[in-house]
């Protein structure tokens, strides 16, 4: 079975990883010959937006996947018409949009910042008059990793906001003050079974995920959490993996968005799971049966960005696995992780200490 992937970051790079036992073969989509998944599968050049490219990796395969969000939903539909296209189309759609996506949460009752589209200056004016400062505004499409994003606090950063996003459509969302930010991997295969991961509790600075800690125990934000989850991937009809990114605030979940694949946020399933959510994703988009998301014991997962720390230093830690996606370095680039799993979660946090000294090294 030949499955063909959009993108060949590191998350295409991890699918096939996972894959290869099962006996699949993988063929990559992108324009760069130095991308993480070029180095572990068979290449076609070419941009997500070019249509004939995207029908040259269809032709060569049994079924279509993705690993990065930016691709032309009309492209794909073309694809989906003579392919199975999975996480479905519309899935795809509804996240490229960070308007579209809070209304589809509000319209299946799922918790979200009070949030207003923003096309004019004055519309800026409106929704901080309405919704209040301290706020984020946000372009609509094309934001990742905290880009494309500006926190207001005063009145006065309203001009500069506008300043540096105002050239295209925008949202703006009243600033959650979060205790704590969390994650909920599912997985929904063509057969309609479904399961979902332990939550991960995530730490972001700068708008980038820097390590996350699972399971991250509470049984109410579980329950929570799942019930959104299946909300989602029944409306889509979904396969695949589905994250939901949450913030908790008074115990209660507010949804900030959602991915329809693989998540940085779930590297640490490779080593903490039962099964990761790579190969749960390629297992429910083949229609096979999932297989168990229980946690083996605690887990921590440390991105490395920008540099990657000495192998040797972090070797030494106890119940460490060192992912590197053979990427150069670059600054606010992640380039590879380390996940790091104990029996204890006061064993899994001294590890985690160690791991971030080996890192400032
Ligand atoms: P995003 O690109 O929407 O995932 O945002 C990146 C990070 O910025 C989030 O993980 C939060 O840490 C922070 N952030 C985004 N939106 C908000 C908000 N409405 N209130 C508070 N923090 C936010």
């Amino acid at each position: 079975m030949n499955i063909g992937i959009i993108g060949a970051g590191q998350l295409g790079r991890m699918l096939a990883l996972a894959g290869y036992p099962l006996g699949l073969r993988f063929v990559f989509l992108d324009q760069s010959e130095e991308a993480p998944g070029a180095q572990v599968g068979r290449m076609v050049r070419g941009a997500f937006d070019d249509a004939a490219s995207l029908h040259k990796l269809a032709a060569e395969v049994d079924i279509v996947t993705f690993d990065v969000e930016n691709v032309p939903v009309d492209a794909v539909r073309d694809i989906a018409a003579t392919k199975p296209f999975l996480p479905p189309p519309d899935a795809l759609g509804a996240s490229q949009d960070r308007y579209d996506e809070k209304s589809l949460f509000r319209k299946l009752r799922i918790p979200t910042a009070p949030f207003a589209a923003v096309d004019s200056r004055s519309d800026l004016e409106g929704a901080a008059a309405r919704i209040g400062l301290p706020g984020v505004l946000k372009t609509r499409r094309l934001g990742y990793d905290g880009r494309g994003q500006y926190v207001l606090r005063t009145h006065h950063d309203l001009d500069i906001a506008w300043e540096q996003l105002g050239s295209v459509p925008l949202i703006y969302e009243g600033f959650i003050d979060f205790s704590r930010e969390v994650s909920i991997i599912g997985v929904r295969s063509t057969r309609g079974e479904i399961r979902s991961y332990p939550l991960a509790a995530n730490s972001h600075s700068a708008g980038i995920l820097r390590h996350s800690i699972a399971p991250y125990r509470n049984a109410k934000l579980q329950r929570q959490a799942e019930t959104y989850l299946r909300r989602l991937l029944r409306r889509f009809d979904y396969a695949g993996v589905l994250t939901i990114e949450f913030f908790v605030r008074g115990g209660q979940l507010i949804a900030n968005e959602m991915a329809p694949r693989v998540h940085n946020s779930g590297h640490w399933t490779i080593e903490g799971a039962l099964t990761s959510q790579f190969e749960n994703h390629l297992r429910a988009i083949l229609g096979l049966p999932l297989g168990s998301t229980e946690a083996i014991g605690h887990a921590a997962m440390l991105n490395f960005i920008g540099t990657m720390p000495r192998l040797q230093e972090v070797l030494k830690i106890p119940g460490v696995h060192y992912h590197s996606y053979g990427k150069e370095p670059r600054a606010n680039r992640k380039l590879g992780h380390a996940t790091l799993v104990a029996a204890s979660a006061a064993a899994r946090d001294r590890a985690l200490k160690q791991l971030l000294r080996a890192c400032r090294r």
